[in-house]
């Protein structure tokens, strides 16, 4: 008999199971169950939509049985089976994107976070068995398949005369050691308590042999050991209880169970609406970024049902992007089963669901902002750029419906503030909201160009999201107030004009001679009305900030667009007047010293120098 191979990373997640790095064991039976309902889902949806499979409820259900003696236990189902190539494809490799994560060896070393992450599924059974059995026959096959492993070294399959569809499941359970008790998974009472507290709502009955004790026959005194068929779960879902019988915890377990993500959920709404339109819906706001959300790989969605029968597993239509992070399910009666993926689109009802989950999810989490700050702020952290992504999509089509759940650092609180609270805080002679751009609150905070308003006593907010110049403009206005940032040409403060202008006036020729030197680096050279104590600053002229530039140059179809930038110099700094001496007696000094300056003001923008080691010689000029 061959043995096969593990994929290389499927061998690595195998071993950490049959280490057992996680303590709670008792979860591969979740696991387990849930992998048997989703196959009877699919058997189930199967019946119901093609008239050749006949179809009886009772016949789907799951069943476990423990046989101490042998140390055995066995996982039965009747859903749709597994073909010999779903075997080997299925349980050889792992189909998760957990790939990714294995290529970080931090995350390799810590084992919790790599299931903390996705979730081991079937792997999982090697916590507590040495062996793993799988016998299976896939629907509209006519041969039976064995899959066995012992663990890391590989696996075999042979053909198995198993007679149903379905899969059955066999574990042989370890031998208890000092730190760990493996004979409570061959115990009846604490499957029972196990299958109760992580598989209730299952929809399919969970089956097992309960040992009760019974009169014996022909006798009204004498008992006699027996074991009696019971289901175990309650089979309600969740979504059809009522809320007030439901505890935080139900909750949070459907979210594990249903593997809607491996964090604790933020936050759960349960909707129940009963009108012209009917549904049901659990939605979760997640609390932690799921590993690919920011990647091209992560589907938005939320699983839907037609009247507890599962039919999509990611309707993408009932999300807008910017909630693209909310996890869970839709069930409705109003909905075809038989609609398609193409129709679903179309749908009037599923438009007005989304529309209507779109609403609650925006006041849910306005309720979170006013109500829980610090549990917004640990969301926010999260998915905050994924709002601002909304904010500026689509032309700023959404902004109304998100900028009041925006957060950005205040200067003058030290911490993130919204709009709202911002605008509420400005004095009277305010105009304008202001921003300053960088990589980090503590570059910001050095930015030579907020020194005049942050001088005249306003508060900035920071971006310091490569987002967040992009989002604003497109949010334009915020209660009457234009956002402004302190880098551009009118900041709309009182300075001495006069004296600004007599200065640039009679400087004329050095300013003149000053853009000479740099050419085509800058638009133009003149006295700043912003600075107070730093000799030079850039800005830009015109919509095209130099953030902006930063930003949509590392863009993959960069398009090269630049901000008309100015170099402005300090006419009440020390510097000027060496700059007007050079320009009556040396004007190739002066020619150092508008490179040197410019490099400067470029280093304190973050912007990287032309020529660094031009740059470093022309300092040791001065030094010379
Ligand atoms: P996941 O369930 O997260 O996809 P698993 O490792 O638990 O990952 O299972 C891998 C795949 O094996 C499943 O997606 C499913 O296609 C198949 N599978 C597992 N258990 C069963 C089962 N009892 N019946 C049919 N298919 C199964």
């Amino acid at each position: 008999m061959e043995t096969k191979q593990f994929q290389a990373e499927s061998k690595r997640l195998l071993e950490m199971m049959i280490h057992s790095i996680y303590s709670h064991k008792e979860i591969f039976l979740r696991e387990l169950l849930s992998n048997a309902s989703d196959a009877i889902d699919k058997i189930y949806y199967k019946a119901l939509t093609d008239d050749t499979l006949s179809f009886e409820k009772d016949s789907y259900y799951i069943k476990v049985e423990a046989d101490k003696e042998n140390r055995v236990l066995r996982i039965i189902d009747t859903g749709i089976g597994m073909t010999k190539e779903e075997l080997e494809n299925n349980l050889g490799t792992i189909a998760k994107s957990g790939s990714l994560a294995f290529k970080n060896e931090t995350a390799l070393k810590d084992g919790h976070e790599i299931i903390g992450q996705f979730g081991v599924g079937f792997y999982s059974a090697f916590m507590v068995a040495d062996v793993v059995t799988v016998m299976s026959k896939a629907l509209g096959s006519n041969e039976a398949y064995k899959w066995e492993s012992k663990g890391a070294d590989g696996y075999t399959i042979v053909p198995d005369d198993k007679k149903e569809v379905g899969t059955e499941i066999i574990l042989k359970i370890k031998e208890n050691t000092e730190d760990e008790n493996y004979d409570e998974f061959l115990d009846e009472y604490q499957l029972k308590s196990i299958i109760k507290k992580y598989s209730d709502f299952i929809r399919y009955p969970i089956k097992m042999d309960i040992p009760t004790s019974k009169l014996k026959e022909g006798s009204d005194s004498e008992f006699e050991e027996c074991k009696e068929e019971q289901t175990i779960n309650s089979m309600v879902p969740i979504w059809r209880k009522n809320k007030n019988e439901l505890t935080d915890e139900d909750y949070e377990n459907f979210y594990t169970e249903k593997r809607y993500g491996f964090d604790k959920p933020i936050k759960h709404v349960h909707i129940s609406v009963d009108g012209a339109i009917r549904y049901n819906a659990i939605l979760f706001i997640p609390e932690k970024t799921p590993f690919d959300y920011y990647s091209p790989e992560f589907e938005k969605g939320l699983e839907l049902y037609s009247n507890g029968v599962l039919i999509m597993n990611k309707c993408a239509d009932l999300l807008p992007d910017y909630f693209s992070f909310v996890k869970g399910m839709v069930d409705s009666e109003d909905l075809s089963l038989n609609i398609s993926r193409e129709m679903l689109q179309h749908d009037r009802q599923l438009k007005l669901i989304a529309k209507n989950i779109g609403k609650k999810v925006k006041s849910e989490l306005l309720g979170l902002l006013k109500e829980d700050r610090e549990k917004f702020e640990e969301f926010y952290k999260s998915f905050g750029r994924q709002l601002k992504f909304g904010v500026y999509s689509d032309f700023g089509a959404n902004k109304d419906a998100l900028q009041d759940l925006l957060l950005f650092y205040s200067s003058k609180e030290k911490k993130l503030v919204t709009l709202d609270e911002y605008v509420s805080k400005m004095p009277e002679d305010q105009k304008y909201i202001y921003y300053a751009s960088g990589e980090t609150i503590e570059r910001i905070e050095k930015l030579p160009q907020t020194e005049l308003v942050a001088d005249k006593g306003y508060e900035i907010l920071y971006f310091t999201e490569e987002i967040d110049e992009f989002a604003i403009r497109m949010v334009m206005n915020y209660k009457d107030k234009e956002f402004k940032s302190v880098s551009s040409g009118d900041l709309g403060i009182d300075t001495d004009e006069n004296q600004n202008d007599t200065v640039s006036s009679e400087n004329k020729e050095l300013f003149d001679y000053m853009k000479n030197v740099l050419a085509e680096k800058v638009k133009d050279v003149r006295v700043s009305k912003r600075l107070k104590s730093h000799p030079v600053c850039l800005t830009a002229d015109g919509e095209i900030t130099i953030e902006m530039e930063k930003v949509l140059k590392a863009m993959p179809n960069n398009q090269n667009v630049k901000a008309d930038k100015v170099l402005e110099i300090n006419a009440n700094h020390e510097v000027f007047t060496s700059l007007k001496d050079a320009f009556e007696k040396d004007k190739e000094k002066l020619s150092l010293f508008t490179k040197l300056l410019y490099n400067q003001a470029l280093l304190i923008e973050g912007l990287p120098i032309n020529d660094p080691v031009e740059f470093t010689n022309d300092i040791c000029k001065l030094m010379a």
